[in-house]
C-alpha cells in the first residue's frame, strides 16, 4: 500500500486550527483535545492499513469536524435518562426501580441541606439513623425490628457474619443461586465467614435432608427464593413453615432470603411466585432479606425485618458501619414506604408498581394510537400495534411473562442494528428490543407521560442520519 494516502493525513496542529476543535480547546482544554485528536488519527491510521485502498482521506476540515463531534459524543454525561421500551420491568442495565416523585422530592430535599440524620430535633441528643425507616418497615411487615444495607447481598454477608460466623449454615441444593453482577450464593457466603452446608440434590430437597444435617456446627437455617429460574418437573422442595417447625424444635434461626420483596399481594397481575415479606414474617420466618429497589420499587438498599434479639448483633457487626446507607437513600425509602402503607396510592405513584398494574386495554390503546404516528416517520417503512409479552426482570419471575402490548418497527432504509443503535444514543434514548426482523417497542414499561417522546425519538432518526457521523457497527447491544 503506498504511504501517499498517509501524507495525505493532515497534522494535528492543520486539525487544531480548524474551527470546530479550537471551539472545544477553549472549551475542554488543549491537553484532553490534543490526546483525543492523536488517539482519533490512530485509529484512522489503523483502518487504513486494515481497509488498504478502499478508503478516503476527509480533507482536514471534514476530518476536523468529526473529530469534534467524536470528542463531543465521548464527553457526554456517563448516566443519561432513556425510555425503557425493553419490555424488561426491572431492567437492572437501566437502573432497577425509577423513584416515585414523592421519593424523589424526598430525596432532593435533602440532598442539598444538613439534615437531621442522627439527631432528634426535640431533645437535641444524638439518635439512630435507621430509627425513622425502621418504624415503617416493621409495621408494613409486622416484625419486631428491622434494618438497611447497602443491598440484599449487603444483607445476606451481614446477616451470616453477625450470626453464624465459623459455622454451618444448611441450604439446599436446589437454591444455590447466581444473580445478574456476579452475586453467587456460595460466594457471598464464602465471604461472610460462614459454611456452606449444602443438603438435598438439585431437583429434590426434604426437610429431612435439613433435619439430618443439624448438629453442633449449625447455626442457622436458610431458604433463597429461586428469584430467576424454575425447577419443575420431579421436584420437591422443603416448605418455609417445614423449615420454620424445624428451626424452633433444634432452636436454629431460619432466615429467608425473599430477593425481590413484594410489600404488596401482586397475585392479581400473575406474580403469585413471589413471595411477600409480611406472609413470611407470618409463617415464622426469624429474618426476612430483601432488596429495596426491585418489587419494593425505592431506591437501592437491602433491607432486613425480623426478630429484635437477631437483629441486634446485625446493627453491632463491624459491617454494619461499611454497608451503611446514606441520608439520600433513607430519605427516598421512606417516601416510598410511606406510599406503600395505602395500597392504591401505591400502585399508582410507585413506578414499578404502576407498570405492573397497567390493564392491557390501556396498552393497546396506546399501542394502537401510537404505531400510525411512528408509521408517518421517514426512518421507518412499517409499523404495527402487535401484542407480546413483558417481563419483571432484574431476577425475578422467569416463567410468568405479563402480557403486553407493542409496536413492531421496520426500519425504511437502516439495518435494524444500526437503527436500535440510533434510538439508544439519541435524545431521548430509547432501548427496545431486536425480535424477528423488527424494532419492538414494549409499551408495558414506558410510562404514559413519554408516548409523545417516544415518537419525537424515532422522528429525529432521519435527521441524525444525515450527520455524516461514523456509524462503528461494534456498538455495544444491549444486554437484558
Ligand atoms: C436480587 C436478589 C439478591 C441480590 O439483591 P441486590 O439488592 O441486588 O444485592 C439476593 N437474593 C435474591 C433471592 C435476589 O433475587
Amino acid at each position: 500500500m503506498s504511504d501517499r494516502i498517509f501524507q495525505r493525513i493532515p497534522s494535528v496542529n492543520e486539525l487544531l486550527e480548524s474551527p470546530a476543535l479550537k471551539g472545544l480547546v477553549e472549551r475542554v482544554s488543549h491537553h484532553v483535545v490534543v490526546g483525543e485528536v492523536r488517539s482519533f488519527l490512530d485509529n484512522l491510521r489503523h483502518e487504513i492499513r486494515a481497509r488498504a485502498g478502499e478508503l478516503q482521506v476527509p480533507h482536514a476540515g471534514e476530518l476536523a469536524e468529526r473529530i469534534a463531534q467524536w470528542i463531543a459524543r465521548e464527553e457526554r454525561p456517563l448516566l443519561r435518562p432513556v425510555i425503557n421500551a425493553t419490555g424488561i420491568i426491572l431492567h437492572t442495565g437501566l437502573g432497577r426501580a425509577p423513584l416515585a416523585r414523592t421519593a424523589v422530592d424526598a430525596l432532593v430535599s435533602v440532598a442539598s441541606n444538613y439534615c437531621t440524620l442522627e439527631v432528634d430535633a426535640e431533645s437535641g441528643e444524638r439518635t439512630q439513623r435507621l430509627a425513622c425507616v425502621e418504624r415503617l418497615l416493621t409495621e408494613l411487615s409486622g416484625s419486631e425490628a428491622a434494618l438497611v444495607v447497602n443491598n440484599c447481598a449487603a444483607a445476606t454477608v451481614l446477616a451470616l457474619a453477625a450470626l453464624a460466623t465459623g459455622r454451618d449454615v444448611i441450604v439446599s441444593r436446589g437454591e444455590l443461586i447466581e444473580i445478574g453482577g456476579s452475586y453467587r450464593l456460595p460466594d457471598v457466603m464464602a465471604a461472610s465467614g460462614a459454611r456452606l452446608r449444602e443438603v438435598g440434590t438439585t431437583n429434590r430437597t426434604r426437610v429431612a435432608d435439613y433435619r439430618q444435617a443439624c448438629g453442633d456446627e449449625t447455626a442457622a437455617l436458610l431458604k433463597v427464593h429461586s428469584s430467576n429460574y424454575r425447577i419443575v418437573g420431579f421436584c420437591e422442595s422443603a416448605s418455609l413453615a417445614d423449615l420454620v417447625a424445624l428451626g424452633h424444635q433444634r432452636q436454629l434461626p431460619v432466615l429467608h432470603d425473599v430477593g425481590s420483596g413484594a410489600f404488596l399481594n401482586l397475585a392479581r397481575f400473575g406474580m403469585a411466585d413471589e413471595p411477600q415479606v409480611r406472609v413470611s414474617i407470618q409463617t415464622g420466618a426469624d429474618l426476612v432479606l430483601c432488596s429495596g429497589d426491585k418489587l419494593l420499587g425505592g431506591p437501592q438498599c437491602g433491607i432486613v425485618v425480623g426478630r429484635r434479639r437477631l437483629i441486634q448483633p446485625l446493627l453491632q457487626h463491624p459491617l454494619m458501619r461499611a454497608f451503611r446507607v446514606d441520608k439520600l437513600t433513607l430519605a427516598a425509602l421512606h417516601a416510598t414506604l410511606g406510599l406503600l402503607r395505602s395500597p392504591e396510592r401505591a400502585e399508582q405513584e410507585i413506578p414499578i408498581l404502576s407498570l405492573i398494574s397497567t390493564s392491557l386495554e390501556n396498552l393497546r390503546h396506546r399501542a394502537e394510537r401510537l404505531a400510525p404516528q411512528l408509521a408517518a416517520c421517514d426512518a421507518v417503512s412499517e409499523a404495527q400495534a402487535t401484542p407480546g409479552e413483558a417481563h419483571l426482570g432484574g431476577g425475578s419471575t422467569p416463567e410468568m411473562p405479563l402480557p403486553t402490548w407493542c409496536i413492531a418497527l421496520a426500519p425504511a432504509q437502516m439495518r435494524l442494528d444500526q437503527f436500535a443503535r440510533r434510538l439508544r444514543i439519541g435524545s431521548p434514548a430509547v432501548f427496545g428490543r431486536v425480535q424477528h426482523d423488527r424494532i419492538w417497542l414494549d409499551l408495558r414499561t414506558v410510562f404514559p407521560r413519554q408516548d409523545t417522546e417516544l415518537v419525537r425519538a424515532v422522528k429525529q432518526l432521519s435527521e441524525v442520519a444525515d450527520t455524516g457521523e461514523s456509524d462503528p457497527d461494534d456498538g455495544p447491544e444491549e444486554r437484558p
